[in-house]
Order: structure tokens, then sequence, then C-alpha cells
């Protein structure tokens, strides 16, 4: 089997919502997604994603991923998509860093490797370790009674893992934080998340002022050091989502046990091998993590959910599912989430049934012209010509 062609598609996914407001005056309308396809010779189809929130979240931005993509495009052609280690190989000789615009080739290979062999991907990373796992959601800016309501809303839906977006200065996040730390029930966690807004002294105010309530307390600071000092200040479980960006940082994150959760992002990883191999060293080191992305569509939420079941639960916080965060839809995915629990399919590979009328036409196509199209059986049927 080989990869006979990759089409790049951007992909414009409007929040349902509105504006989505985070700390440091950062806002969206929605995202831009890029979406690959990744063809075989054999006429299998494969498909990987990333989205980044903008260009000013992480170092990630749609307009770059996509110019790397089309550096690594024409190296890719003719490698087999099974061996998942010799296409990195490759990804890595021709660029270097930039590992988020190498995620969608790494998961479209994975999605590939499971069709062909007829296996979900969550098999191939280790195999089903629960049911189903937690979905966390998210609480953006608003006043303290419109947070508690956000979380009342998530909750008649079945969530009981939420995030509270923080860093809209401190009196306010003392009341929103302590508003919605006390609206929690027995069996709920909350994450605070100031995605690193908070300067030192103004972490040790919030703390002080949010008094004796539990929450984990999430990337207070925008520098390691500064969160390992807030660490040292607090006897509140610490994530580190932002300043975890590599094997490096996170190695020095355990040993200085300044994270007890890590937060991994397929896509700062590479997709899902790098995003693997983090996963299976934070069981051997004992840690407890959530997998996500940035944002994503089902493609995006489909991975996620593949590693997050392959995952042991006593080291799984949560996970993330992005399907009711767009008013959009490329098609159907193999997870979903029922009563704030995210649950996945057998189905091969991602178990995606895209609609590519939905991707549009691509931006930029690399290989031979398309060829029939084959079921993922890994016997494949023809299912149809496509233009
Ligand atoms: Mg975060």
């Amino acid at each position: 089997m080989k990869i006979a062609r990759m089409t790049i598609h951007s992909v414009a996914l409007p929040f349902r919502l509105g504006r989505y407001t985070f700390s440091g005056e950062r806002e969206m309308d929605g995202a831009d997604s890029t979406v690959i396809c990744l063809e075989t010779d054999c006429g299998l189809r494969g498909y990987g994603e990333v989205c980044p929130a903008g260009a000013f979240y992480i170092p990630q931005n749609p307009e770059a991923a996509r110019a790397c993509l089309a550096l690594l495009g024409p190296k890719i052609m003719g490698l087999d998509p099974r061996e998942i280690g010799v296409v990195n190989t490759a990804m890595s000789k021709a660029v270097s860093g930039h590992d988020y615009a190498k995620a969608p080739i790494d998961m479209a290979c994975w999605d590939l490797l499971g069709q062909a062999t007829g296996q979900p991907v969550h098999r191939l990373l280790g195999g089903r370790r629960a049911e189903s796992v937690p979905a966390h959601r998210a609480i953006a800016f608003g006043a303290p009674e419109e947070a508690v309501a956000t979380l009342e809303a998530h909750r008649a839906r079945g969530f009981r893992h939420f995030q509270l977006k923080a860093g809209c200065g401190v009196k306010a996040d003392i009341a929103r934080i302590s508003a919605v730390a006390d609206a929690l029930g027995e069996d709920e966690v909350l994450c605070v998340d100031a995605n690193g807004a908070w300067t030192f002294h103004e972490a040790m105010l919030i703390l002080r002022g949010t008094g004796e309530r539990d929450f984990i307390l999430e990337e207070p600071c925008a520098r390691y050091e500064t969160n390992r000092s807030v660490r040292l200040h607090t006897n509140l479980p610490m994530k580190l989502d932002e300043s975890i960006d590599d094997l490096r940082s996170l190695l020095k994150a355990q040993e200085d046990q300044t994270a007890d959760i890590v937060s991994i992002k397929l896509s700062k990883f590479g997709g899902l091998t790098g995003a693997r191999l983090v996963r299976d060293l934070c069981e051997r080191l004992g840690m407890v993590m959530n997998i996500e992305c940035v944002f994503g569509s089902e493609i995006t939420s489909s991975a996620v959910a593949h590693l997050a079941i392959s995952t042991a639960p006593r080291h799984l916080l949560n996970a993330s599912h992005y399907g009711d965060y767009f008013d959009a839809s490329l098609g159907e995915g193999s997870a979903r989430v029922e009563g704030g629990r995210i649950v996945v399919d057998d189905r091969p590979g991602l178990g995606l049934r895209i609609d590519e009328a939905a991707l549009g036409p691509p931006l930029m196509s690399f290989g031979a012209e398309a060829r029939p199209r084959r079921a993922a059986s890994g016997r494949g049927a023809a299912v149809g010509e496509e233009a």
C-alpha cells in the first residue's frame, strides 16, 4: 500500500455559541481548521486534522501549518502509510520542528493502518480500557451568575467535569471561582484555567481570596518557573498545559513535582504517535492526564477519543470532545458524548464517515489523481468513483 495523493483543505468552524473569549483579551469567532486526506493506491482514504486557536494561543497557526504541509506532501508520496515510523522519519527530514503541522499526516496514517487491518485505532494504541471516559466542558468568561448557570446547563446534560476560564482580573476571578466552586456537587471536578494569564502576585491573591475551596489549578502563569513557585505555595493540585510541550518539559515537571496532572494535546506532540509516547510515559511515571487537542472537528474528536479510551482509567482525568463547540460538521466520527461521557465505537481506523462536500475543494494537492474508493474493511469493495 502506498500514499498516492494528499489533499489539503481549509475548513471554517464557526463557534455555535458565538464569540469565545479567554485570558489576555484573546477572542475568536471560530476556528480555521486544516484537514488533510491521504489517498492510497488501493483506494483507502485516511483523514487527519490540525485546528489551532488562531495564531495567538500556543506556537501553532493555521497558515504556518498549511505552509509546512505543502513541504511535507511531496516527501510522503509513495510511502506505505502503515509504516508510521517511516512516514514520521520522512517528515522530520523534510521539516525541522513544527510538530503540530505533521500531526494531521500522522493521524491519517493511523486511520489508514486501522482501516487496512480492520481494527479500531484504540486497539492499535493498546486496547480499550473503559466503556467510556469523562468529557470536560469549558465555561468561558462571564459574570459569576452566568458561570454558574453555564455549569448547571452542562450538568443537566450529564457533564461532571468543568473547566472554568480565568484571567479577567483578581476580584472578578475570585468571585467567579468562588461561585462556581460553591455550586459544585460531590462527584464533580473543577479546573480553573488561567491559560498563563496571572502574574505570581495575582495568583497568590486569588488563591488567598478563594480560601479553602477545592479545585485543580491549571496553568496559572506564563512561565514554567513561575508555575513551580505557585505550586510550592498551594496545596491545590496543579495541571500544566501550555508549559508542557515536549518530553523534556514533561520529565522536568514530573521530577520537580510541579504538575500533578498534564494536558496532552495531540497536535503539540505531532499527532497520535507522539501523544501515545507521552501517554505511556505518564502512565509509567504515575501522572494523571487530560487528553485533548486545541480545537477540531469530528476527525480530531475521534483521534482524541481513541487515545483516551485506550488509557488506563486511573491515569485519565478526562478528555475533550468538540462536537457541540462548532456550528459545522464534516460528517460522522466514531466518538460521541453521551451523558457527559465520551463513547467510542469499534469501526476500523478512526471510524470516520467524512462528507467530502463539507471539506470543499482542496487548497493544494500532491500526487496522482483520485482513484476508485474502497470501503474501510481491509478487503475493500469499491463504493464509487470520485470526481
Ligand atoms: Mg488549558
